[in-house]
């Protein structure tokens, strides 16, 4: 394959949720087709695609298919499995990010690992086979500590807190004595977020950083630009470039982060893809993440990330979507509906971009 791709090329998405959805609305725009692979029926991102094939995502004929009709392949999200991404690279499709980003982001003990290894700080962890692991964990990381599962946690789901020594059996029950990691607590002040992206040529943009709010291990506001000193917006832009430069990375990526009292940044977690907390660069910057990451992947320059107003994007879960009559009658709020059917209580169903000036 040879880039840049011209438009008219086809992007193939594992995945059919709502980033594939704003994926492939922002493909379009450049005048690239996508082909969705996604084992759901009607899935949001199919309804503004070119094509969908429904299968599982390891499939052989399926990934026949779609190495043969696109020019790329992406992912909408990290928990692809290794068979997919093996059975696309034996057929000689190009795949953006590589293996390595997805290894690296599936597996929490990899992922700290890696982020200690390249110069981006993290709390101190364990990695736990068995409850004597917890144990020795708790000795030298103090407690409470945060058990995760290593794989395919997401959304606060697959983590508890052991409270003591006495709390680790259950603990490890309340896991399903998965294999896990053990995370020292970080006493952060504010979580952050860094969307950056990488090029082909090697070229970096980092976006204005991102100061987020959960609410039972989900997002719910993204307020951004966060406000945050020269230092702190250095420092983490400096952690994103080093992850992206180390991975070879080709496409956007989520860094979230914690922001501590005396001012430094630790890295929670990677997402090796566009992530919710850049939804607010759709209506709040120059370019936003999606065009950028199929820029990216399509080996084209990376657009400008300059903010043109400060955005508060809040998460529409679940029947908050109901309120669409209202926030229609919002001047400055530019909504995004992702298409989804059932509004079954906390699914993502579409989010909502208040905007203002920047301060001068
Ligand atoms: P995660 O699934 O790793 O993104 O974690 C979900 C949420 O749990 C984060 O957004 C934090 O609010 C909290 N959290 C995760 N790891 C830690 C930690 N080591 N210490 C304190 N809070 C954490």
């Amino acid at each position: 394959m040879t880039f840049p791709l011209p438009p008219g090329s086809t992007i193939g998405v594992l995945g059919g949720g709502q980033l594939g959805r704003m994926l492939a609305l922002a493909a379009a725009r450049l005048g690239f087709d996508t082909v969705i692979l996604t084992p759901e029926t009607n899935a949001c991102a199919s309804c503004v695609a070119a094509q969908t094939i429904v299968a599982d995502y390891a499939d052989p004929e399926a990934l026949e298919a779609l190495a043969g009709l696109a020019d790329v392949v992406t992912y909408e999200f990290e928990n692809v499995p290794a068979a997919a991404v093996e059975g696309l690279t034996a057929l000689g499709a190009e795949t953006a990010p590589g293996r390595r980003a997805l290894a690296v982001a599936q597996d929490r003990v990899e992922e700290k690992t890696f982020l200690n290894a390249c110069g981006a700080p993290t709390v101190g962890f364990a990695a736990v086979d068995s409850l004597a692991d917890i144990l020795a964990g708790l000795d030298r990381l103090g407690a409470p500590a945060l058990l995760k599962t290593r794989r395919e946690g997401y959304d606060g789901k697959g983590q508890t807190w052991v409270e003591s020594h006495a709390d680790a059996e259950a603990a490890y029950e309340r896991i399903g004595r998965a294999p896990a990691i053990l995370e020292a607590r970080a006493d952060f002040v504010r979580e952050l977020s860094v969307i950056a992206a990488r090029g082909r040529d090697g070229d970096v943009a980092t976006y204005p950083l991102g100061e987020n709010h959960h609410e039972n291990g989900v997002l719910r506001r993204t307020s951004a630009p966060a406000e945050v000193s020269d230092a702190t917006n250095q420092a983490a832009q400096t952690i994103a470039a080093r992850i992206l430069t180390t991975l070879d990375y080709v496409g956007v990526i989520g860094v979230e982060l914690f922001e501590l009292a005396d001012g430094r940044l630790l890295v929670n977690e990677i997402a090796p893809r566009v992530h919710n907390t850049g939804h607010w660069t759709l209506d709040g910057c120059e370019v936003d993440q999606f065009e950028q990451h199929i820029r990216a992947i399509a080996g084209w320059p990376l657009g400008p990330v300059t903010p043109l107003a400060h955005v508060e994007m809040d998460n529409l879960l679940g029947g908050e979507a109901d309120s669409w009559p209202a926030l229609m009658g919002e001047t400055r709020a530019r909504v995004w509906f992702y298409g989804k059917g059932e509004a079954r209580p906390g699914r993502k169903m579409g989010h909502v971009n208040r905007l203002r000036p920047l301060k001068g």
